[in-house]
Parts: C-alpha cells; sequence; structure tokens
C-alpha cells in the first residue's frame, strides 16, 4: 500500500500497519519526516510532479494519502494509468476543494452554515446584508489547513483587501471565493466513519473537539451532553455523506453545534484525522486500522469506546526544546496514559504528539490528559483547568 504524504498521520498508520502485516510503501517529501523515520520503504520526492508520483505509485496495490494536497488532476492521470486510488479523487475532491464541497452538500440538502460564492467586496456585503450583517467568514477554496485560509472579516474594507491579496496569489477557484454566515456555535463536533468499498461502515462516536486558533487542540469522546438524537443524526449525516461521494477509508465530517441546537457540517476530511486520534488507545480498532481495513476493502472492525470517556490532547511546540524530558514526570505520576510522540522538531504551535486518557470520570481524565500536555510543552497547566 502506497500513501501519499508522511506525516504523523503516516507514522500512525504505520502503527496499524506493523500490527496486520501490510508493508506501506512511502513517498515523503524529505528523508526525516515524521512518517519516513519508521517506514523503510520510502521513495522521497515531489507529490506536485506528475513523473515522480507515477512512477512511485506504478508498484502499489493501492494508494492512500496522509494528507488532501495531491492536485486532483494528478490522481485522475494515475487512475486512467491503472491505478488504484483510495479515496478515489471523484471523492477526494470534495476535501479538497471547499467550494465543490459545499454544492454537493447543497444539492443533497445536508444543513451547512449560509453561504454564497462571491468575486467582489460588493458581493461579500450584500452577503452579509442577508445573514444579519457583519462579520462573516471568508475562506480559500483550496489548500487551508489549520485554520489558514480561513478569515473572519468585519466590513467591506478588510473583504476588499483579502481578494486583492488572493488575486495576488493567483486567485482563487477561477475567481470566486467562499463566504459563509459567522456560526454561532456551542461547540465544535466530529462525526468520523470509515467505509470500504464494499459499502462496509464502521461509525465511531461523535467526538467534541477544541480549537485554538484554528489549531484542534482537545479530543472528548464521546461528546459530553449530546443530545442522542443528534448524535445519530451526526453519524447517518456522515455515513451518507460517505455513501453518496462514494468514500473509501476514513472521513472525518467536521460540524458545528449551533447554539440553537442544530448541527451543521463545516468540512470534511478523507484520511485519519485529528478527531480520531483517541481512537488509538480508546476504541477497540483504531480509525487508522480501519483506514488500512477499508482502503485494502477488507471487513472493517469494531469502532466502540474501550472506556466511558477518552480524551486526546495535542502536545503542541512550546517551551521545552525536547520532548523526552517530559518522560520521568509524566510516567511517574500518571502510569495509565498513554503518549504518542511524532518524531518532529519542536517549533511553537506546531503539533508534536499527543496523549490520551481514558477511564470512567470525565473530569478527571481531562484534568490527566491536560496535564500532561501542558508538562509535555513545558508549560503549567493550571491555567488551562477551566478552559
Ligand atoms: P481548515 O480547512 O483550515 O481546517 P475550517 O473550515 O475547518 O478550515 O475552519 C477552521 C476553523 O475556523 C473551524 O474549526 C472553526 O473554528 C472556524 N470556522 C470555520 N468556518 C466558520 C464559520 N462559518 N463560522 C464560524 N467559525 C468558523
Amino acid at each position: 500500500m502506497g500513501v501519499v504524504g508522511a506525516g504523523q498521520l503516516a507514522r500512525m498508520l504505520q502503527q496499524a500497519a506493523i500490527g496486520l502485516g501490510v508493508p506501506l510503501r512511502l513517498l515523503a517529501e524529505a528523508a526525516d519526516s515524521s512518517a519516513a523515520q519508521v517506514i523503510v520503504d520510502t521513495t522521497v520526492g515531489d507529490y506536485t510532479e506528475l513523473d515522480v508520483l507515477a512512477t512511485w505509485a506504478k508498484g502499489n496495490t493501492v494508494v492512500t494519502f496522509d494528507h488532501e494536497h495531491v492536485p486532483t488532476a494528478h490522481l485522475q492521470a494515475l487512475v486512467a494509468d491503472g491505478v488504484t486510488v483510495r479515496p478515489a479523487p471523484h471523492a477526494l475532491v470534495h476535501a479538497q476543494d471547499k467550494a465543490v464541497m459545499r454544492r454537493r452538500l447543497s444539492s443533497l440538502s445536508i444543513a451547512c452554515p449560509r453561504h454564497a460564492f462571491v468575486t467582489t467586496a460588493a458581493e461579500v456585503a450584500a452577503f452579509a446584508a442577508t445573514v444579519g450583517g457583519f462579520p462573516v467568514v471568508m475562506k480559500r477554496t483550496r489548500g487551508g489547513y489549520d485554520g489558514k485560509g480561513v478569515f473572519v472579516v468585519r466590513d467591506e474594507a478588510e473583504a476588499a483587501r483579502l481578494l486583492m491579496e488572493a488575486a495576488d496569489h493567483g486567485g482563487n477557484d477561477n475567481g470566486q471565493h467562499l463566504v459563509e454566515e459567522r456560526v454561532a456555535f456551542r461547540r465544535e463536533l466530529s462525526a468520523l466513519v470509515a467505509r470500504a468499498p464494499s459499502g462496509q461502515v464502521a461509525a465511531y462516536p461523535v467526538v467534541e473537539s477544541r480549537q485554538r486558533g484554528g489549531v484542534c487542540v482537545e479530543v472528548t469522546a464521546p461528546a459530553a451532553e449530546l443530545d442522542p438524537a443528534l448524535a445519530v443524526g451526526a453519524q447517518q449525516t456522515a455515513m451518507r455523506i460517505a455513501a453518496e461521494l462514494d468514500v473509501t477509508g476514513v472521513l472525518a465530517v467536521e460540524l458545528f453545534e449551533t447554539t440553537d441546537g442544530r448541527v451543521l457540517v463545516n468540512e470534511l476530511a478523507m484520511r485519519p484525522h485529528n478527531t480520531g486520534h483517541w481512537s488509538i488507545d480508546g476504541a477497540v480498532t483504531s480509525q487508522f486500522e480501519n483506514h488500512l481495513r477499508a482502503v485494502l476493502d477488507l471487513p472493517l472492525g469494531d469502532p466502540t469506546p474501550r472506556a466511558r470517556w477518552s480524551v486526546m490532547v495535542n502536545i503542541l511546540g512550546g517551551s521545552a526544546p525536547t520532548l523526552f524530558d517530559g518522560y520521568p514526570h509524566v510516567q511517574a505520576r500518571d502510569p495509565r496514559l498513554r503518549v504518542h510522540l511524532y518524531g518532529k522538531p519542536v517549533k511553537p504551535g506546531r503539533k508534536v504528539g499527543h496523549v490520551t486518557a481514558y477511564g470512567d470520570d470525565l473530569a478527571d481524565v481531562r484534568r490527566r490528559a491536560r496535564h500532561a500536555a501542558a508538562w509535555f510543552e513545558g508549560g503549567d497547566d493550571e491555567a488551562d483547568e477551566e478552559h
């Protein structure tokens, strides 16, 4: 199985592949990247060059991804060449391009934030007027991640500035930009499913994710105090999207739970997702193993949680230069905690690892996970307790 992209997701995919005895072949951006450190069969090359991608892909039974940045046209070329790509480009494009995704979900009558496609600041202002005024949210349709490419826009002048900048960078979606209402949300949720080409689907419990500055920092599985009808509805929405879009592998549906009790789809990811990392330690079958099983068209594993609560907290690059210094304290204090470090150099704000705690008492589980992550970061978690 070929994997394009050598970040932490490919690294954790390898962990699952070891157990299944499935050899992975990696196309990595650099020889020392997170997954290249742990996958023996690694080719270093640029996935944006079709020649490099096609030559590497030839020896693979199936190709899957660590990220969504491979140009759609390259993937279509691979498919035309006889390579099995999962998810296939006709599905993946909905995770690559927010405009394509919004149009498709709207045509399926799946609830999304109110939105419009615009080319001028005047159109942004006209849209704002229909959703109760500024601020609105403008999004680059391609290439965004971790909140990069998402802008809260407060007035028409700011919209004009953003459109100008985008034009300077070669434009966006053929000159069209996506603008959305700024959703008043209670919290963000994620509904994660794995779907095999056979049509079999495994649905994980709906989780709550907390973001800081557009970056996911903490996930609680399952989402606490979520109305069971909303939870089931969100899982059904994710299963329906997976089937309608013909997704193979993991699909994460990022959701807003609005202050007035609705669930809206924010965006889609078609690969293992940060909101599913808890499943490595907290579910019978992890999202990584189910991604592999789905991509190989094998029967899926049970996504049921192993504990009442799991809390995953990301370790972001902080003041501590090496994460290993955190081990003696964290391991002595909490022998039941699970730690995953990604082998990445520590840079401020970068995702360099995560911890997962699980148990029966949510407040305790959360405290343990937050404390450990803060310790690895070199900070004091007391200030975090109230988040
Ligand atoms: P990315 O592709 O960079 O992850 P997202 O579309 O997921 O971008 O947006 C990143 C974050 O920005 C979201 O997690 C959410 O916190 C906020 N956000 C995005 N769209 C909206 C919206 N329409 N209303 C309010 N907040 C939003």
